[in-house]
């Protein structure tokens, strides 16, 4: 049926006509529509938001959407739709199961009609999706209340300031798990799973599966030992095997938890905090349960209440966020090559925030892209003032793996760098080694994206994580930026001195150039300057500062921050 052909515009007015009035009659659910002569769809906002798409616009959305269904139902969806363009059939009912962004598979009904044209021709497919697992509230696979439930019933202790515990629980490795015994093992251990937390908790609270391999609980017990004692219990219960479809399993866990007695907040902020305190005890405390408390250094309990204000600020189209640039030193030259944007952010009651207060709490929050899309356009747009005294200026800016993730994120930065007419040669963007817990295909995907494009990328923070030079064999970082801690008392060890030299050369052999930060004394300068070192970062040259300090101090010229 299709032609083959692109869709002329006037059709495509048409499509969107129609989508907008099919859009009003299916109000709560996901809806499609296909201009089958060219097969080119239009699918709802949220729908492609919440499975991952490629895009609202689609050629050939059926077959994108194939991919997203489970293995088990592929078959049937395959033969229903073909039989909807084919001509053989008019209308489409079917359930399956989806793959939703996170990976997980979402319980969905579909019902399609077939709109025919004038001369009897099937001229559109349209319809809706419902996603059960949505609108229920319930977790199709373990019965349990899923994330939209979880969700409400925080609101609802918030509202009504119910003091009460909320515990994050996972099962490490379940990817794992899913590829060496299949996904059947990999389900009916979350069943099993599912079924024990809730026996344990009893009346005592209730009990979700939020996505994936992660469970929740929100109960009144306050007492953080006896918690943790009853978490070991239920550690070693798992840690000693269960057995699935025959198969003997030994399970590991992870949990973070928090007290929720301050209420001045909502609901994603708390699972913020409670996604951080979760991931402290799965990366740094090989599945010790985390309270959120006890890693923050700061006073507690205003935590979650900063938190709040912070998240609400980005909402409020960025409202007291700012940038400040560290110039970036060429190490032979002593000349001014670049600068790193770094942010800022400043509120009446509480002064000015560093970003490593807020950041790591913030970076998973669906809020954070806006807030990155920000970072980014601020930093060109200042960074392009530079060009006139400085052409060969470059801005680092800094990523959050969470914006990386986001399948739209390579076309948000080609459209920045449109917007503001910046060249992409003189944009370097910076990850962490954090961003490990992405896929190695979808990091180099983005990476070789963006590099076709001019823009370069470095990893920062180098040597801080264990992967590094994993890392840096698998992808190609034109920067590597050598993190503070390893340079501190280069001038007296001897271990640090043969370290430090050692990660230049390794940094050398993939090719990259390299940037150490933290350089503190003249001292410091000099040890480096022996070594495969390219760049300089520090307070010796100059501390971060705002655009128009730097563009004053670089009219005395590009060896302005040279001591
Ligand atoms: P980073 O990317 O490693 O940035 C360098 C940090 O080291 C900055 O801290 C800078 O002020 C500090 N620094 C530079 N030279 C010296 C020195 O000689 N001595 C000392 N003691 N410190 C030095 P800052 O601005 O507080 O930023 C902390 C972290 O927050 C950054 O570490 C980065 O990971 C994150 N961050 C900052 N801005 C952004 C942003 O726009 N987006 C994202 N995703 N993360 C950001
Ligand atoms: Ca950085
Ligand atoms: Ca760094």
């Amino acid at each position: 049926m299709a032609s083959g052909d692109m869709i002329p515009e006037n059709r495509k007015k048409k499509l969107d006509s129609l989508f907008e009035a099919f859009s009003i009659i299916s109000e709560g659910t996901y809806v499609y529509l296909c201009d089958m002569y060219y097969d080119y769809s239009r699918w709802s906002k949220n729908l492609v938001d919440t499975f991952g798409l490629p895009s609202e616009y689609m050629y050939s959305a059926g077959s994108i959407w194939e991919e997203h269904i489970h293995p088990e139902d592929r078959a049937a969806y395959h033969l229903g739709i073909e039989e909807v363009f084919n001509g053989s059939s008019q209308d489409h009912d079917m359930q399956y199961r989806a793959r939703n962004i996170n990976g997980e598979y979402d319980y969905c009904t579909c019902r399609g009609v077939v709109i025919e044209d004038e001369f009897g021709q099937p001229a559109y497919f349209g319809g809706a999706i419902r996603n059960l697992g949505e609108q229920s509230h319930v977790d199709a696979l373990t019965g349990l209340r899923n994330q939209y439930g979880f969700f409400e019933d925080v609101q609802e202790v918030i509202k009504e300031k119910t003091p009460s515990r909320i515990i994050v629980f996972g099962i490490g490795k379940l990817t794992e798990i899913n590829e060496v015994y299949g996904y059947h093992i990999g389900n009916n251990i979350l069943q099993q799973f599912g079924r024990y937390l809730m026996e344990q908790v009893g009346r005592r609270g209730g009990t979700y599966r939020l996505d994936g391999a992660k469970f929740a609980v929100i109960t009144g017990i306050q007492d953080i030992e006896s918690l943790k004692d009853k978490y070991e219990k239920l550690r070693s219960h798992f840690r000693e095997g269960l057995r699935a479809n025959g198969t003997f399993v030994s399970l590991e866990m992870n949990a973070g938890t928090l007290q929720l007695k301050d209420f001045n907040t909502d609901d994603q902020t708390v699972y913020a905090c409670l996604n951080f305190a979760y991931d402290e005890s799965k990366i740094n405390r090989h599945g010790d349960m985390v309270e959120f408390h006890e890693n923050m250094n700061d006073e507690g309990k205003k935590q979650i209440e900063k938190l709040h204000m912070i998240r609400n600020s980005i909402s409020q189209k960025d409202k007291g966020f700012f940038l400040l640039y560290q110039p970036v030193i060429d190490a032979e030259t002593e000349e001014l090559i670049g600068a790193e944007a770094l942010l800022r952010w400043e509120n009446s009651e509480y002064g000015m925030i560093p970003p490593d207060i807020f950041i790591p709490l913030l970076e998973k929050d669906p809020l954070f892209p806006t807030l990155g899309e920000w970072i980014l356009k601020t930093a060109l747009e200042s960074a392009g003032k530079v060009h006139k005294l400085l052409p060969d200026f470059i801005v680092n800016v800094n990523l959050s793996y969470a914006q990386i993730e986001k399948p739209d994120f390579v076309d948000v930065v080609r459209k920045v760098l449109r917007e503001t007419q910046y060249p992409p040669e003189k944009l370097c963007l910076e990850v962490t080694e954090r961003c490990r817990l992405l896929d190695v295909e979808l990091l180099r995907n983005v990476m070789v994206s963006l590099k076709a494009g001019g823009v370069k990328i470095a990893l920062d923070d180098f040597g801080t994580g264990f992967s590094s030079v994993g890392l840096l064999k698998d992808l190609p970082f034109d920067i590597i930026k050598i993190d503070r801690g390893f340079v501190q008392k280069i001038e007296d060890d001897d271990k640090e001195r043969k370290l430090v030299n050692h990660f230049t050369e390794v940094a050398s052999t993939f090719g990259a150039d390299v940037c150490v930060e933290g350089i503190e004394t003249v001292g410091m300068r000099d040890i480096l300057r022996k070594y495969c070192v390219h760049s300089f970062q520090g307070y010796y040259y100059s501390r971060p500062i705002p655009m128009e300090k730097l563009l004053s101090e670089l009219e005395k010229g590009p060896k302005c921050f040279a001591k």
